[in-house]
């Protein structure tokens, strides 16, 4: 049976790969509903390409636009468009591939509409982890992740006894400035971190790749997808972005997952689970790839790591801090407002500043969210 997906940021990155998974799959995936905030044409094409797609647009003029073109067809914009998108009653799966997290909302509505979620948006997570697993498990729903690292150790996990887990080893490119110095460091444009050495990427996860702000949102995404303690995610350096992720067991034996860099391939086990099938995805040849290359990370001039590994532990409202804050940093830093080194010391600084709560509910986590924003802003 084919199973009927919404894709939530189709124009964007994840959502281009995810097409291309839709195209080489008619068998098994059907595209249901898709939004698009940032790139009407491209919405618009993909109208003409998924007949019976129904869409969410930025705001009503672009709605109506597309109305006049598809009339009949079920169109709807905004942030309530997002919602009710996302709890389409012919869909069967949400893949929230929004930047940042506005994807959060559309995320809950899907799971209290009663469909399974794939998240490439780690950031909600980070934000409301606890509240999107509490959802779902109250839901009986499923929480499936894209993120490739985080699809990789759910492939080495699948039906292990959790009990077993010794750590999740988590690979990381180290970004375009692996070997920086600090003071080279200092002195790194956009158009420099935009450079990404193995993946192509939206603009904000390919600085945050460049930061390692990435690498510390998905330790905390990793203990909420798998409720692992954060003193037992570490981070590996594997420039060649070939071996995704790894678990080590209590025996000593350590079981990773290799493909190619190609996020159509993590995005393909997310849509068809728990089958597995033939995609778009090319072989892996590792005789012609050659070598494998591990090292530990440098904390000493990224400190993002240890940032991330101290919220994440803490809990509270301090990882919704620490993201909110370094969005806000990326768009300061990408739009020449900061330095790129300012960008850590402003979510320091942003997790010194907002008052700590250790329970919060979501309002208080949508407040922290703001204040942390603020700090950043200079508010
Ligand atoms: P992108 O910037 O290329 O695309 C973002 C998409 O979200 C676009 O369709 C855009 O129109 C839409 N969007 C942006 N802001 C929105 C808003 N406020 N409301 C509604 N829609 C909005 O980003 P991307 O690289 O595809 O990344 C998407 C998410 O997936 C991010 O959370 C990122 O961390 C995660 N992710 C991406 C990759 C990758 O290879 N690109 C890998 C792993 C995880
Ligand atoms: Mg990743």
């Amino acid at each position: 049976m084919k199973k009927r997906i919404v894709v939530l940021g189709a124009t964007g990155s994840i959502g281009e790969s995810t097409m291309r998974v839709a195209r080489a799959l008619p068998d098994h995936l059907e595209i249901v509903g898709l939004s698009g905030k940032n790139n009407a044409i491209a919405l618009q094409e993909l109208a003409r390409e998924f007949p019976s797609a129904a869409l969410c647009t930025r705001d009503e003029a672009s709605s109506d636009a597309l109305q006049a073109e598809f009339p009949g067809r079920f169109i709807t914009h905004g942030e309530a468009g997002l919602e009710r998108l996302a709890a389409l009653p012919e869909a069967d799966l949400v893949l929230i591939a929004i930047v940042g997290t506005a994807g959060l909302k559309p995320a809950l509505s899907a799971l209290n509409a009663g469909k399974d979620i794939a998240v490439a948006s780690k950031e909600i997570l980070v934000m409301a982890g606890e509240e999107v697993t509490l959802t779902a498990h109250r839901m009986h729903r499923r929480v499936l992740p894209v993120d490739s690292e985080h699809n990789a150790i759910f492939q080495c996990l699948e039906n292990r006894d959790p009990s077993t887990v010794k750590r999740l080893i988590l690979t990381c490119s180290g970004g375009p400035f692996r070997r920086a110095s600090a003071v080279e460091l200092a002195s790194v444009t956009p158009d420099q971190a935009l450079l990404h050495p193995t993946w192509s990427m939206g603009r904000k996860i390919t600085i945050d790749s460049a930061t390692l702000f990435n690498k510390g949102l998905e330790m905390i995404e990793a203990k909420w997808l798998f409720g692992i303690p954060m003193d037992k995610i570490d981070i590996v350096i594997h420039p060649q972005s070939i071996v995704h992720s790894m678990v080590e067991f209590v025996d000593g034996s350590i079981i990773a997952q290799l493909s190619t860099t190609d996020m159509a391939l993590p995005i393909q086990f997310a849509l068809t689970y728990p089958e597995r099938v033939a995609g778009p995805c090319a072989p892996l040849d590792l005789a012609t790839l050659g070598r494998l290359d591990f090292e530990a990370p440098r904390t000493d001039c990224f400190p993002a790591i240890s940032l991330a590994r101290r919220a994440g532990t803490a809990g509270g409202t301090l990882p919704a801090v620490l993201n909110a804050a370094n969005e806000a940093a990326v768009e300061a830093f990408l739009s020449d407002r900061i330095s790129f080194p300012d960008i850590w010391k402003k979510v320091a600084e942003a997790m010194e500043g907002v008052p700590f709560i250790g329970h919060p509910t979501l309002n208080q986590l949508v407040a922290a969210d703001s204040a942390a924003r603020d700090i950043v802003e200079g508010k």
